[in-house]
């Protein structure tokens, strides 16, 4: 943007987006020929065992949001041995700001179908499921395309790819809930249900669809997993750092210059990252990471380097792998208010915390706008008081995160008054 070279530390990496914007997203052949599945055969070669061994030693974590590790999650599944088992793929990509999935199941969709065929062959599973938010039509499209051009070739089926082990793929559309995005949520949503999280433990890997042993994946994740049984997990660790391996898919919207979504390595510096999309357009007063469910974090920020460890440190999320922009001219107040009635609109209502918790939050801060003035010492000891009882006693993510952009813009000064 600048005309100047980019730094290397500063470059994007093409590993996950590698074939989006050079595959035909309709054509198997294409994607064959861009290196299409190579990982799966690898992965079939080498048998489940080594493979979740390799994904290990890659620390591949989740890239939905959560960043648990995904060895553990597929050895536990792999360990239900002679029962039935699902994967399945949590496309229901709902966080406001993130589009990441998105933009791979449009342009690069049979990639998560061999993604969700290794982990279903990985973990001895036969059902594999993909979970599509209802907003998402041309992704719904291309990836139902994909399904049916892979069963054809015997790539899903009863013996995929030679392997001698069956797996099929079903695809299944959200009808616009944020919660059915929560995984237990997700699979009382797939059996037919009203989309109501359930308590964890236990967890989807022993009791998840049907009572039946379950690994639910974001597609990143998925394509990370496919990296590592290609290139094996040293090549993975090239990139990102020692607690926070690989590479993510950011995305970035907002007050910056070329909004989209950004591949670089975990480690990358959030001014780095801003810098890769053209840089702000305007005086950065306050940047959301990790979207409604995350936090707000002040332009003094830049120096962030992107990890899980850093982000925790600076009391910050990753997340899904949001970074959203806001300039000087952003009236907050609108905002975070904003922010308050999407989680009492998206709350399930299942639990007290969370039902009462929501609307509660929504409330005080109604009232702190229509007051005009300052956040009165009890006021702000009543939304510190809701924020805690919804992190420590809602059943689900939703309400564990529900207060925190809240509690940030309070904290950074952004409504509220001085700090
Ligand atoms: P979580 O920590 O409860 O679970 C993360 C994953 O690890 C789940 O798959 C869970 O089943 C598994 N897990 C955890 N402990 C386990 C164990 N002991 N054994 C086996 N599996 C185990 O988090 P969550 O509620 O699933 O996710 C919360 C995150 O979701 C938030 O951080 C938020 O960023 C993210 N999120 C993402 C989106 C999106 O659109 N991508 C939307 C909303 C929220
Ligand atoms: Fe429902 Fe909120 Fe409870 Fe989650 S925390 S189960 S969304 S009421």
């Amino acid at each position: 943007t600048s005309g100047q070279p980019a730094a290397p530390h500063r470059a994007s990496v093409r590993r996950l987006l590698k074939r989006v914007g050079v595959v035909d997203p309709t054509s198997l052949a294409s994607y064959r020929e861009h290196g299409g599945y190579a990982a799966l055969a690898r992965a079939i070669d080498i048998g489940p065992d080594a493979m979740i061994d390799e994904i290990r030693a890659a620390g591949l974590t989740g890239r939905g949001g959560a960043a648990f590790p995904t060895a553990i999650k597929w050895r536990g599944v792999a360990d239900e041995h002679g029962r039935s088992k699902h994967v399945i793929a949590n496309a229901d990509e709902s966080e406001p700001g993130t589009f990441k999935d998105r933009v791979v199941m449009e342009n690069d969709p049979f990639s998560v179908i061999e993604g969700l065929t290794l982990a279903g062959l990985t973990v001895g599973a036969e059902h594999g499921w993909i979970y599509i938010r209802g907003e998402y039509p041309l992704a719904t499209r291309r990836l139902r395309h994909a399904i049916d051009e892979a069963r054809s070739a015997g790539l899903l089926g009863g013996d995929v790819l030679g392997s001698g082990q069956a797996f099929d793929i079903e695809l299944r559309r959200g009808a616009g809930a944020y919660i059915c995005g929560e995984e237990t949520a997700l699979i009382e949503s797939i059996e037919g249900f009203r989309g109501e999280p359930r308590n964890k433990p236990p967890f989807p890997s022993t009791h998840g669809l049907f009572g039946e042993p379950t690994a639910v994946n974001n597609p990143e994740t998925l394509l990370s997993a496919m990296y590592i049984a290609e290139h094996g997990p040293d090549t993975f660790r090239l990139e990102g750092t020692e607690k926070s391996p690989g590479t993510r898919l950011f995305c970035l919207s907002g007050h910056v210059a070329a909004p989209g979504v950004y591949e670089v390595a975990m480690g990358t510096t959030l001014g780095d990252l801003i810098e890769l999309a053209g840089g702000a357009t305007g005086t950065t007063r306050a940047i959301l990471m990790g979207g409604a469910a995350g936090t707000f974090v002040g332009a003094d920020q830049l120096d962030m380097p992107l990890t899980h460890e850093d982000t925790r440190e600076r009391g910050t999320t990753l997340g899904s792998g949001v970074v959203t922009l806001f300039d000087d001219s952003v009236d907050f107040m609108s905002l975070v208010l904003r922010i308050a009635e999407f989680f009492r609109g998206e709350s399930c209502g299942q639990c007290v915390p969370c039902r009462v918790g929501v609307v509660r939050q929504h409330e005080v801060l109604v009232e702190l706008r229509d007051s005009g003035a300052a956040l009165r010492p009890e006021r702000h000891e009543l939304v510190d008081d809701i924020a805690r009882a919804m992190a420590d006693a809602s059943i689900c993510g939703l309400g564990h995160t529900a207060a925190g952009a809240v509690q940030s813009a309070i904290r950074l000064g952004l409504i509220g008054g001085t700090p």
